[in-house]
């Protein structure tokens, strides 16, 4: 009988990989492509790629939302799990992280299913509202500037359908929210965590995968 999530060592890791992993041979080129570069550790992790497919299949999600693009990972596994009429609405800041993206979603076949807006992610999601989108999305991804998720997370809200699903990354933070804070980022994700934990508007999992991801279900 287990009590707890079980701790991950580098075999039992291993092992999950090798019994698991169904990795489109894109998503691990870029993985590969991504390995090397300075910030190659803000890539999600393959098996919470494969778990948002699954996710985003079982929602039958047409229209999602991703917040914190980089080289594409999490996106093209969005990408490959969407219909082919499905969307991804992708905001970034940085042109250069978001060349390998695009490149990468070209080379999958799916660029035809993501818009990729260069701007402050809060700006476009605003905009959306303002067009009238509220209520018109399934899924979204939150995974950009950590102070700025409380904020991300009420427009998805917003944007999202009843029953739509928002993912939220990095949200155990390598251990640190567990402890007194050390930086802005981790206080930002304590109040957000404390935060969902009594929000009436949603359904709440915390799931213990990679770096910890919420899953938050707009009732
Ligand atoms: N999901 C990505 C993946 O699977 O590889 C990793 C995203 S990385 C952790 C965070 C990204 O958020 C960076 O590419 C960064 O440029 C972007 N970002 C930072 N601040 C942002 C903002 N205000 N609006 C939109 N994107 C932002
Ligand atoms: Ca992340």
């Amino acid at each position: 009988m287990t009590r707890q999530t079980l701790p991950l060592d580098d075999s039992l890791y291993e092992y999950l990989l090798a019994n698991s992993l169904r990795e489109h041979p894109e998503l691990a080129a870029l993985r590969e492509a991504t390995r090397t570069h300075p910030r190659a550790s803000m890539q999600i992790a393959p098996e919470q790629g494969q778990l948002m497919a699954l996710l985003v299949k079982l929602l039958g999600a047409r229209r999602t939302i991703e917040i914190g693009v980089f080289t594409g990972y999490s996106a093209l596994a969005v990408a490959l799990a969407l219909p082919d009429d499905g969307r991804i609405l992708a905001c970034d800041i940085s042109d250069e992280y978001t060349r390998v993206a695009r490149e990468y979603w070209q080379r999958a076949g799916v660029a035809h299913k993501i818009e990729l807006v260069l701007a402050p992610a809060a700006q476009t999601l605003a905009a959306r509202i303002a067009a009238g989108e509220a209520g018109t999305y399934d899924f979204a991804f939150i995974d950009a500037d950590k102070t700025g998720y409380d904020g991300y997370y009420e427009q998805c809200l917003q944007l999202l359908r009843a029953g739509g699903l928002i993912a939220i990354d990095n949200v155990l933070r390598g251990g640190a929210v567990a402890r007194p804070a050390d930086s802005d980022d981790t206080r930002a994700l304590q109040a957000l965590n404390a935060k969902l934990h009594r929000d009436e508007r949603i359904d709440l999992a915390l799931v213990p995968i990679a770096d910890g991801l919420t899953l938050a279900r707009k009732r």
